[in-house]
């Protein structure tokens, strides 16, 4: 089974801790190879840190597009236009290779502010400037219920409201773009969240324990179709709660000790879903090699 660890916004010297921390466990993969995370990257007004940027993926983690400006309204991005979106994503993209050495080639993936998408100038702009993959859209699952997580999917297909739950979601299909969806957490306390710190305030209010519960019903939850696990978070969720690191490690130390579980980036998740790999053979997988 896949899980995913993503990090969201600005990468800054006060968030890169909890990516150093992170790092500093050195969790592997059954082939050998470090855990990789995705960075869903923007400037966000020349705040984010693109030395810091560059450190994250020389040492192998993957670096996506989250936009140049992230800027308020929240609306604004349900309304944007292609050209608008271009300006955003590509603008993103090419400063994070002129100024963070991350090839052009490199930077597959997007996700957009607060998941508020005008879906189909969102895939037209996906396509027509090569990203591989969209992970904005939302879904009504919830985890720990009696329905399966959902796999990601391509957008060969005009996604259902089942699956790209926004009233923004792509009405057209964008052959070869996938979608690597978000599907709702329950937080406890009859909330749910979509990123892991919407649960702020109600996962982590014991100790840690809590939170590593948390994590493997999740595990539990995807293991049954082994689809993949998404924990999607901003680091300031570690600043606010600060049991939810411990937890989170722990969880990933367990994980790691398992021979079928892979702790790999959104982009290696597309990989395998192009090219599905059973268990026996992704010890030679390619894309998961390092
Ligand atoms: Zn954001």
């Amino acid at each position: 089974m896949m899980i995913m660890l993503t990090f969201d916004d600005a990468v800054t010297s006060s968030n890169y801790v909890y990516f150093q921390t992170i790092m500093d466990q050195q969790f592997r993969n059954p082939n050998g190879c470090p855990m990789k995370m995705t960075f869903f990257v923007c400037d966000d007004g020349g705040r984010n840190d693109y030395k810091l940027t560059r450190k994250l993926f020389r040492k192998g983690h993957e670096i996506a597009s989250h936009s140049m400006s992230h800027r308020f309204p929240k609306s604004w991005w349900s309304q944007a236009s292609v050209r608008e979106y271009k300006e955003e994503f590509v603008g993103q993209r090419r400063k994070l290779s002129q100024l963070a050495g991350v090839p052009w080639e490199n930077v597959r993936g997007l996700r957009v502010p607060f998941l508020s998408i005008n879906g189909d100038s969102v895939m037209e702009m996906a396509k027509e400037n090569h990203f591989t993959y969209d992970s904005s859209c939302v879904n009504r699952l919830l985890v720990d219920s009696t329905q399966h997580a959902l796999w990601p999917y391509t957008l060969d297909f005009v996604p259902s409201g089942d699956v790209c739950d926004q009233p923004g979601r792509p009405t057209r299909s964008y052959p070869g773009i996938w979608e690597v969806p978000l599907t709702q957490y329950p937080c406890g306390d009859g909330e749910v969240g979509y990123m892991l710190d919407e649960c702020q305030g109600h996962i982590g209010k014991g100790h840690a324990t809590d939170v590593v519960s948390f994590f493997w019903r999740q595990f539990a939850h995807h293991y049954r179709t082994r689809a993949p696990m998404g924990i999607f978070t901003h680091a300031t969720f570690f600043q606010n709660e600060r049991r939810a690191l411990r937890g989170l490690l722990e969880f990933l130390r367990g994980v790691a000790l398992l021979d079928d579980v892979w702790l790999v980036s959104v982009g290696q998740v597309v990989d395998w879903m192009k090219q599905p790999t059973p268990t026996t053979s992704l010890h030679s997988f390619k894309p998961w090699k390092c």
